[in-house]
């Protein structure tokens, strides 16, 4: 008989992508899905999931630890609130959770498979179960470079990176595009006459973004023709937290500490852009040795069945490297690699990647086939 399993959040932006690649897969031919919400007003569960059993409350802890595997994409609050009720109701079920809430806890392992398969089967022989999706620029950049860390060839790494509007969820996705939206309106009749003054158009276009009545709910200021450099919580330091996790996160999914092996330092700024889908990420990597470039491109396409390495010159760059290229898709590219003048051991990097999928759904969408083969 097929294993039941919850899914929490499936409504959501990450969990819509799960659900979408999970059905690509045939994911749901092997398992018995049951759906949780915390909204009850009027939600249908997909129309191609048939038979599947009626929606159920998300905070309702009996329904829940029913069920021998849950799949949470529902948010961290959703995770500090219920996975602790869970447990101490006795719950031993494995969980898998896209939140970052439990990932730095010892007894969770952050999931990444291609990089780091053997954590993972070695946490559940030794009796593991927590399974937490890893930051999206992290999991993305790893999937890029994991040769590099592999070979322990990195000293550290800066990277600058520039985050789609998605990466705050649905609604954000919304927001921005409402935005969009609102600002062309504002300008429509200036730029169907080819004779306005580009000045016009620039002033009422600032006037429009700075106008108390354009949606920011979500971001707090507009992204539309705009960015924002700062993303997630402030920790008081000097550093966001979207900027901590990216040494810490990277540290533990290669296990490094239990391998012996020192942290390799990972730091710089996030910054949200007006992209719809996608993290890009501008690296500068300072190596432990000199290695030649054709070594380290070498290296960098085989990191991954899914990265792929990109010639390092203008028309290959525009058109394979940008967010529009990379969306939907599990490709992993990465270029731009080349010597930096301070020296033959920093290199430059360039990559993108789907933080829906590789950052997201997709390691959760395998750590769920993982689960159900141990
Ligand atoms: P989200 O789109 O905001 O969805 C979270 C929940 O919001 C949904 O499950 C849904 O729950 C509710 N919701 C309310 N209004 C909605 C609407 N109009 N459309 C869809 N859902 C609506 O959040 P998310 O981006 O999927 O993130 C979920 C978790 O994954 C977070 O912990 C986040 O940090 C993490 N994560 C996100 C990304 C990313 O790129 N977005 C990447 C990696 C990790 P109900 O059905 O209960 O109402």
């Amino acid at each position: 008989m097929n294993q039941s399993v919850g899914f929490i959040g499936w409504r959501g932006m990450v969990g819509s992508v799960l659900l979408q690649r999970m059905r690509e897969e045939g994911d749901f031919f092997s398992i018995n899905p049951v759906l949780f919400s915390s909204n009850n007003s009027g939600i249908c569960k997909p129309s191609w999931l048939e038979g599947t059993e009626k929606i159920k409350n998300s905070y309702d802890i009996e329904s829940l630890k029913k069920l021998p595997i849950l799949v949470s994409t529902q948010g961290g609050d959703y995770t500090s609130e219920i996975f602790p009720k869970l447990r101490s109701s006795g719950w031993n079920g494995i969980w898998i959770d896209a939140a970052s809430t439990l990932r730095m806890e010892d007894n969770s392992v952050i999931v990444l498979d291609p990089v780091n398969l053997d954590v993972i089967q070695n946490s559940l022989k030794s009796g593991i179960r927590n399974f937490i999706g890893g930051n999206c620029t992290v999991s993305c950049m790893l999937m890029g470079l994991a040769g590099l860390f592999h070979l322990d060839l990195i000293e550290w790494v800066s990277s600058m990176t520039y985050q789609a509007a998605s990466g705050g969820g649905a609604q954000h996705m919304r927001e921005l595009l409402t935005q969009f939206g609102i600002i062309n309106k504002s300008i429509q009749g200036l730029l169907d006459d080819p004779a306005s003054a580009i000045l016009d158009i620039d002033r009422e276009v600032l006037s429009t973004q700075k106008d108390i009545s354009l949606p920011v709910k979500q971001f707090g200021i507009p992204l539309a023709g705009n960015l924002i450099p700062w993303i997630d919580k402030d920790l008081e330091n000097g550093i966001s937290k979207e900027e901590w996790k990216a040494s810490v996160e990277t540290n533990k999914i290669l296990n490094r500490k239990n391998k012996g092996l020192s942290s390799v330092i990972i730091d710089g700024l996030c910054v949200r852009i007006g992209a719809l889908r996608c993290h890009s990420q501008a690296l500068t990597i300072k190596l432990k040795k000199d290695v030649p470039i054709d070594e380290v491109e070498d290296i960098i396409s085989k990191s991954t069945k899914w990265s792929k390495l990109i010639p390092n010159n203008k028309q290959s760059s525009i058109t394979q490297l940008t967010p529009v290229a990379v969306t939907g898709t599990l490709n992993i590219p990465v270029g731009r690699i080349r010597h930096l003048s301070m020296g033959k051991q920093y290199l430059s990097a360039f990559t993108v990647g789907d933080q829906l999928l590789w950052g997201a759904a997709e390691p959760l969408r395998r750590m769920l086939r993982i689960a159900l083969e141990n």
